[in-house]
């Protein structure tokens, strides 16, 4: 009898001991690719391996990932959802109006985010992204303000919280729209945070650094990194920002990190194709960081990848074919040829049509017929009227034009990549985001959590659950 008890209590104690060991998660990473569906994801996988004739696509490793399900993301008051409504469902596991950052649809309440709760736990936090840091999604995961646009308000809230690590982007506006405010990074630095934003001083974050503020010193002056796409040489990516941000918080306790590729988004908005496809990419390589961390701590980590809605709706296929090989030809983002553009037309207004013509063939291929990229008549006349708005009629194209405001007029550029996506079988439904649900792929511990689809107001609830939050 006593022996029995004594076995009793030995297994007794092994299995409590065994299921508070293996009760929470430790370190969490939620990558989202915004605008990313599952057409931005395969037709990337297209290029990748694309040989003329051959069909076959090459795995991201985001899609290797053993558990692979889709999550639904519409807001309170649309099918339709915004970055905020959908990064705030996912982050406090409420849904909100479009617009809104953290907050109630009648902007009353402001919803506890799992950031918010993973610091009371006593866990580190960090949160990146390709864009500013007070752009809507992640700002989504620390702040609470009526509407997305009051970019100077969330720069301010941002410090409030003593999030670990900010990495990527800087602030939208840190001096407010008027450029007369206080300026936030000084408010951040009152409150304790060292903002890294040169080489040297990324370099010099090391582990146990706290309240950091890590800016990549090579980006747009609005505050999102260079597209993918374009990328000088030594630029840091989202990659080493994830890098970084292991390096910094790790600890004993655990972590939560929200990776956010901005700027997937950004291109689907402007329907280009190849830059959506390197932003992926990159997007991709961030998530390799991650599993590199994962493959050292299998039964302590969690690597979910989704996105927060798709934008473009994308298409794949165009008669039965697609000929994704043909976008290798692409050598630069739209938004850098329309800035080529701009600048050949200060330097020179007379320049010809035909001058034009060789430089698109020199960044998109088209007119090159040795790889398939000859122009009919009609590809020839949508050039050419682009050509004559952009050159002749005195129509000013903003390189720099935001990818999310309404651009009137059909540039050079952006005719050539239209031209390119169609020939490749890629187009685009809209410059808006869609309805579909969004894909997600899943490693790591409590990875079964997710093998079914859900809704993104789930996913904030699940990862609370297998964080102990
Ligand atoms: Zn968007």
């Amino acid at each position: 009898m006593f022996k029995n008890i004594v076995i009793i209590s030995i297994v007794l104690f092994c299995s409590i001991g065994y299921s508070q060991t293996k009760q929470n998660v430790k370190y969490v990473f939620l990558f989202i690719g915004d605008g990313m569906g599952l057409n931005q994801i395969y037709t990337t996988e297209m290029y990748l391996n694309a040989k003329t004739g051959e069909i076959k696509a090459e795995k991201l490793l985001m899609n290797s990932f053993p558990v692979s399900s889709n999550m639904t993301n519409y807001s309170a008051n649309s099918f339709v959802t915004t970055s905020c409504a959908a990064a705030t469902a996912m982050s406090s596991g409420f849904k909100t109006n479009n617009g809104i950052i953290g907050k109630s649809p009648d902007q009353e309440i402001a919803y506890e985010n799992i950031s918010e709760k993973v610091k009371k736990a006593g866990l580190k936090v960090g949160i990146l992204s390709s864009v500013t840091i007070d752009h809507a999604t992640p700002a989504s995961f620390y702040a609470h303000q009526n509407s997305r646009n009051m970019y100077y308000e969330i720069s301010m809230e941002l410090p409030n919280y003593n999030i670990d690590y900010f990495g990527g982007g800087g602030f939208h506006s840190p001096k407010g729209k008027n450029g007369d405010q206080p300026d936030a990074y000084v408010n951040a630095v009152k409150k304790g945070y060292t903002i890294a934003n040169s080489h040297e001083e990324f370099n010099k974050l090391k582990h146990g650094d706290e309240k950091i503020i890590a800016i990549n010193p090579d980006m747009y002056p609005s505050g999102e990194f260079y597209w993918a796409i374009d990328k000088k040489e030594e630029a840091l990516t989202l990659a080493d920002f994830t890098k970084k941000g292991i390096e910094v918080m790790d600890n004993d306790k655990g972590f939560f990190m929200m990776v956010e590729g901005g700027k997937i988004d950004w291109a689907c908005h402007g329907n280009d194709g190849v830059t959506m496809i390197h932003e992926v990419l990159a997007f991709n390589d961030a998530v390799r960081v991650a599993y590199e961390f994962y493959k050292e701590r299998p039964d302590e980590t969690l690597i979910i990848v989704t996105a927060d809605h798709e934008t473009g709706s994308l298409y794949t296929g165009i008669n039965y074919e697609m000929n994704p090989e043909l976008l290798k030809y692409q050598k630069t983002s739209v938004q850098e040829f329309k800035r080529k553009m701009t600048e050949l037309k200060d330097a020179n207004p007379e320049v010809s049509f035909d001058s034009i013509l060789d430089l698109i063939q020199v960044d998109f291929g088209l007119g090159n017929s040795e790889v398939g990229l000859s122009l009919d008549g009609n590809e020839l006349d949508m050039l050419k009227l682009a050509y004559s708005k952009q050159f002749k009629e005195n129509n000013k194209v903003n390189a720099d034009a935001n990818y999310l405001s309404i651009n009137t007029v059909k540039s050079i550029s952006e005719t050539a990549a239209y031209i390119l996506n169609k020939k490749a079988g890629i187009s685009w439904g809209s410059g808006d985001h869609s309805a579909t649900p969004v894909p997600v792929k899943v490693i790591g511990y409590g990875q079964g959590e997710f093998s079914e689809g859900f809704d993104n107001t789930d996913l904030s609830k699940k990862i609370q659950k297998l964080m102990g939050v």
